[in-house]
């Protein structure tokens, strides 16, 4: 289904820039097509031309409109619902100098892999998403904690954390991977099959939390390390006085047994010091 922008919107400008497809428009602005202008469909409110609109099919794998909603507003139009082929059809048309290949990003594809989620029980079963399936910013792949090379401890790849959702139906708990926790996906709940969906605003708090954990993790050992090696550098400075301090003194004691530039006295062959 096409991308709507509801009255909540609060016109601040953010979603025009990111749509491929130059499919959002300022309240009032007439929109263009071929080269034809055509009348505002809203006012008020920046709006979306849904011939235009092709749920970022084509380009992304989610709604890029939605990603950057600070309200949530741009969501599906329940009105206008349209298949992948239509949509990357549209999006042929409206780019005709792009070739798009059989493995182009589709909202769909992503939606309509296997999510698996853990359950203390039953299966879950995830389904298309109903909602806006706009996607993340770059999950920012979490970087890995540099681990130090006797530490057992390592952190899994940030997209294999499990979220933990609890039904607000049943208050059943169950939890899925971060990897499919994405803006606009679907879960039911495996105990009472209640849906719950994903919005930008849980997304990113949940993205934000889970940034905020391994950058904590990754300056920790950092910090650590650093401590690390200017514990041994002092340690090595230490020991290096003290090796020259112990050659200084063998050296002076050797000396004193043996004291330099002074003679030592001549036995004769019999073993008696010569006298005069
Ligand atoms: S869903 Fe994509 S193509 Fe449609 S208006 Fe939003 S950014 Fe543009
Ligand atoms: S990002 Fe959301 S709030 Fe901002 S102009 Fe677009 S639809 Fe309106």
């Amino acid at each position: 289904m096409a991308t709507m922008i509801t009255s909540e919107c609060i016109n601040c400008g953010a979603c025009e820039p990111e749509c491929p497809n130059t499919a959002i428009y300022q309240g009032g602005v007439e929109w263009d097509f071929n080269g034809a202008k055509n009348p505002a469909i809203a006012d008020g409110i920046f709006y979306i031309v849904p011939e235009k609109c092709t749920e970022c099919v084509g380009f992304y794998d989610h709604e890029a409109c939605a990603a950057v909603c600070p309200v949530d507003c741009c969501i599906p139009n329940p009105d206008i619902v349209e298949s992948e082929a239509l949509l990357i059809a549209r999006a042929q048309q409206l780019h005709p100098e792009t070739t798009f290949g059989n493995d182009f990003p589709s909202r769909f594809r992503t939606e309509g892999a296997a999510v698996p989620v853990t359950a203390p029980a039953a299966t879950a079963a995830p389904a298309p998403a109903a909602a806006p399936a706009a996607a993340p910013q770059a999950a920012s792949a979490p970087v890995a904690a540099p681990v130090a090379e006797t530490f057992s401890l390592s952190l899994p790849d940030a997209n294999e954390w499990e979220v933990p959702i609890n039904c607000s139906r049943c208050e059943g708990d169950y939890s899925v991977p971060f990897q499919y926790f994405r803006i606009g996906v679907v879960f039911y709940c495996p105990h009472c099959t209640a849906s719950f969906v994903v919005t930008s605003t849980i997304y990113k708090n949940v993205a934000k939390t889970i940034d905020g954990f391994y950058a904590r993790w990754t300056k920790a050992f950092t910090e650590f390390q650093e401590k690390r090696r200017r514990e041994l550098e002092e340690f090595e400075e230490k020991q290096r006085q003290e090796l020259e301090g112990f050659s200084a003194v063998l050296k002076k004691i050797a000396a004193g047994a043996n004291p330099p530039g002074r003679s030592h006295p001549r036995l004769s062959m019999f073993g008696f010091q010569r006298v005069g």
